[in-house]
């Protein structure tokens, strides 16, 4: 493809390919914000609140112990030079660590060279501090903590009340839309929003924008065998899993609870997976310990065999990597293992997706903490089984239409404060 069209698809979709690694398809921009742009019509997901970090002014960011996103520039520096000083010796583990991104080490440089050398991508990203009125109401506490709710006595109890926006259907012609409102249970409960375009949802006096066929449950773990589909065949092409893992950043952060690992164990996986086959793709952190456990117990269990890794490498809006790449407790990157359920790999032919084949780096300026890009676009070649694949996110904090979330809190990120009306 012509560099103009690839500007004019990244335009419309947030998908930028570039070819730093010689492959077309190994090395990835996204833009989070145009992407989840696509799924609204009458809403617009606002840059400056998605992007909220990135923009702060330095004064304004928390001083957060573990994080390299968020601590402070003079810290990171004296951080750097303290490990720069003092050279500690590796354990076992941590030299397996350091071979695993000695191995990702040159294929991570490239893709950041590749950015770094495409000038519309650069003049993109210093434009995207865009729509700055929102950035003030964005985490400020005001927004609906559903964590603490969902464990309240009063949980069964909470409504949302959604307004569709249907039309009117005179003899064969759509006429003017008219508001039909819903209460449904809040938790424990499946809400679908069936409906052409986005639904709005209040609750507690916040307003929250609902895409058009999403779906949504909002349980604790306890209840995540709720999700298992009547029916194999109405079982999901594409499990995104995202898990709250244990971690001592996110505890000190305190925000959101973590799971012990081996809980892991019991997501029924295999329950939710398409008889048709099923692309697994799951987040973890860069220890070498959780990596180890997902590698022999984890996936194994979930029955996928053979991951392949993908890299989340996050800059800034000027183009840089958000950390030094070779600060061993503070990667600038995270990992996806990406498998297979329920396809045989060495039988599959003439089928209508393409195998995984190789390691793949997604670049993008992270949002809020833990936010992850959205992966449907990127992977949606490599997803076996009906189109459009039914998906679903595990751990969820968004919607996204076609999807099924799931998680504590998959409203989190669907609150008003971060959408304006186009
Ligand atoms: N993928 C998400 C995103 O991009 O924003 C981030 C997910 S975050 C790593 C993990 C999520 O798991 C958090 O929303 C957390 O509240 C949720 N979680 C923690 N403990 C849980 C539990 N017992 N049951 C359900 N969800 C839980």
């Amino acid at each position: 493809m012509e560099i103009c069209d690839e500007l004019r698809s990244f335009e419309a979709t947030g998908v930028y390919r570039l070819d730093g690694t010689g492959t077309s398809t190994g090395v990835t921009f996204v833009d989070p914000v145009r992407l989840l742009n696509g799924y609204y019509q009458r809403f617009r997901v606002v840059p400056s609140a998605y992007y909220s970090r990135s923009f702060e002014p330095p004064r304004q960011v928390q001083v957060e112990v573990g994080d390299p996103e968020t601590v402070q520039p003079e810290k990171r520096r004296k951080r750097k030079r303290n490990q720069k000083t003092k050279p500690k010796e590796l354990n076992a583990m941590e030299r397996i660590a350091e071979a695993r991104h000695q191995e990702a080490r040159p294929l991570l440089l490239s893709a950041h060279e590749s950015l770094v050398n495409d000038k519309y991508l650069l003049e993109h990203l210093s434009k995207m501090n865009e729509g700055k009125e929102h950035t003030l109401d964005v985490g400020s506490g005001s927004e609906n903590n559903f964590i603490e709710l969902g464990t309240s006595w009063r949980a069964p109890f909470y409504e949302i009340t959604i307004c569709f926006r249907k039309p009117h259907v005179v003899g064969d012609e759509e006429g003017p839309f008219h508001a039909q409102r819903t209460s449904f249970p809040l938790f424990n409960s499946i809400i679908s929003v069936e409906a052409i375009e986005e639904a709005e949802g209040e609750f507690q006096n916040r307003h929250y924008i609902l895409p058009r066929e999403s779906c949504f449950l909002m349980t604790d773990f306890k209840r995540v065998r709720d999700l298992i589909p009547g029916s194999s065949d109405e079982g999901y092409n594409l499990i995104v899993v995202d898990p709250p893992w244990e971690n001592g950043c996110v505890r000190q952060k305190e925000a959101y609870p973590t799971l012990p690992n081996r809980y892991l164990l019991y997501l029924p996986v295999q329950e939710l997976a398409h008889t048709a086959g099923a692309l697994l793709v799951l987040w973890i952190t860069n220890r070498e310990k959780l990596r180890m456990f997902v590698e022999k117990e984890l996936l194994p269990s979930w029955g996928v065999k053979d991951p392949t890794v993908f890299y989340w490498l996050k800059v800034k809006p000027d183009g840089s990597l958000i950390g030094d790449l070779d600060l061993f407790h503070h990667r600038p990157y995270e990992c996806l293992l990406l498998g297979y359920i329920n396809v045989n790999t060495d039988a599959k032919r003439e089928s209508n997706f393409k195998l995984l084949e190789g390691s793949q780096v997604i670049m993008s300026v992270p949002g809020a903490h833990s936010r992850k890009p959205p992966l449907e676009k990127l992977l949606s070649e490599y997803i076996p089984g009906p189109k459009p694949p039914r998906c679903i996110e595990l751990f969820a904090r968004e919607l996204c239409p076609g999807w099924t979330s799931w998680g504590n809190e998959p409203l989190h990120f669907q609150d008003s404060v971060y959408f304006s009306q186009k």
